[in-house]
């Protein structure tokens, strides 16, 4: 049995950057930005009222009484018509052009009407006030978003305004998705005695998705040799294969066993983990193989321990999986064995966290209830209540 840290290194130096590809703007939310990107013009494009008012020379509204003689009307998307002089203002709105000498913003408010085209103020004003300056918000070249930047709502607004209708961004990894196993039916289908639904599809492909990459959902293969093989013919085009199910040591466990005939080398099989000890992991014709057991919890935590940091470093991303809190553990634990294990936990009101007492893998009603997972080494001794343990929060994760 290999120790989970050392798999896990192996898996990770297989990751190999993602190229770059071209997307719309409206297709690059989740994405991730494959190069830094400097602004195609500056924002706003000249000096701009922040505010419904009037644009006059600041020097001239110095006190009580100041009148001004309105000679334009100035709009957004308008252009001005001519200068201002000493005097003299504009009627601007939001987002519209200072004229030429203008300086700063008298806002509606502060203004009395005195007769037709003319107003008078008793504010004093100093440049710039309520004036956005040309290239305030972002320059011309400059680097706004930079390369490994995920893409959300706000990051693809700020795209759009410095000119992007396109981006650059790292294609997604894709993975096939294989489960097998003559138990197993889709929701929804048929089903006959004895026979379960499989949920390793759905969850994987979730995770997958959730991680940055694309899923091929190839479903569930029977435990036979020339239907594994077919799928597995049909799944070579991704860059992973990960398969559900049969990697363990029984008569009906084909996995391992059958594609090392046709051309998988395995790196590992074993991992000193629970859930999910038999996890095969190696390389079947040039694509990253990952074969994972076929109990729920074993493939869903299998996925996010090894497959989700994987897609991430493909992506240039961090590792999610990293983000351990220390916690205080409420109950007692025994002694460990020689294999790693991720307890299925709930965070209490107070902060500690508490370990599910079932922890079979084939349920996934207590993983789906889990706040969390608790670290425990192998080889641990027994814990007792307030122990100090390291506990990795699921929200987000899976
Ligand atoms: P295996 O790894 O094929 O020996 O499967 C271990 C256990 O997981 C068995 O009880 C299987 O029925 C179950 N199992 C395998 N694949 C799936 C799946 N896709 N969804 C749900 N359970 C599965
Ligand atoms: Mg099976």
């Amino acid at each position: 049995m290999m120790a989970f840290d050392e798999a896990k290194q192996r898996i990770l130096e297989r990751a190999s950057l993602m190229p770059g590809e071209l997307v719309g703007l409206h297709q690059a939310n989740e994405r991730i930005l494959a190069e830094d990107l400097g602004a195609r013009r500056d924002q706003p494009p000249s000096a701009v009222s922040a505010m419904d008012g009037y644009a006059v020379r600041a020097d001239d509204c110095s006190g009580p009484g100041s009148q001004f003689v309105v000679t334009q009307t100035v709009a957004a998307g308008a252009v001005p018509q001519g200068p201002i002089g000493p005097g003299q203002a504009a009627r601007i709105f939001t987002g519209a052009p200072l004229p030429p000498g203008a300086d700063a913003i008298l806002i509606q408010e502060l203004t009395h009407p005195r007769g037709d085209a003319r107003i008078a103020t008793d504010a004093n004003l100093t440049a710039g006030r309520y004036v956005r300056a040309a290239g305030q918000d972002f320059a011309k070249g400059q680097v706004c978003l930079k390369a490994g930047q995920r893409l959300g709502a706000r990051h693809i607004g700020l795209a759009a305004a410095m000119n992007y209708p396109w981006l650059k961004v790292r294609r997604c990894p894709q993975v096939a998705l294989i489960s097998t196993g003559d138990e197993l039916v889709h929701p929804g289908e048929p089903i006959g005695p004895g026979q379960i639904i499989s949920a390793n599809c759905a969850a994987l492909q979730a995770l997958v998705e959730r991680h940055g990459g694309q899923a091929l959902v190839f479903g569930a293969t029977p435990d036979d040799k020339e239907a594994l093989l077919a799928t597995l013919d049909a799944a070579r085009s991704a860059d992973i294969i990960v398969t559900s199910g049969g990697a363990s040591v029984g008569d009906h466990d084909l996995v391992g066993g059958l594609l090392r005939d046709h051309g998988l080398s395995v790196d590992f099989w074993k991992i000193a983990m629970r859930p999910g000890k038999p996890l095969i992991f190696g390389d079947f014709q040039n694509r990253v193989f990952l074969g994972l057991p076929g109990n729920p919890v074993s493939a869903v935590l299998g996925g996010l321990m090894f497959l989700a940091p994987l897609l991430a470093q493909m992506l240039g991303q961090d590792d999610p999986t990293e983000a351990w809190q220390t916690r205080n553990l409420s109950g007692s634990l025994p002694a460990n064995d020689e294999r790693l294990e991720f307890l299925r936990a709930r965070l209490l009101p107070d902060g500690r966290v508490e370990a599910f007492n079932r922890q079979d893998s084939a349920m996934a009603s207590v993983l789906a209830l889990a706040d969390g997972l608790i670290r425990r080494p192998a080889h641990a001794p027994t814990w007792s209540n307030g122990q100090i343990v390291d506990y990795l929060p699921l929200s987000g994760l899976i």
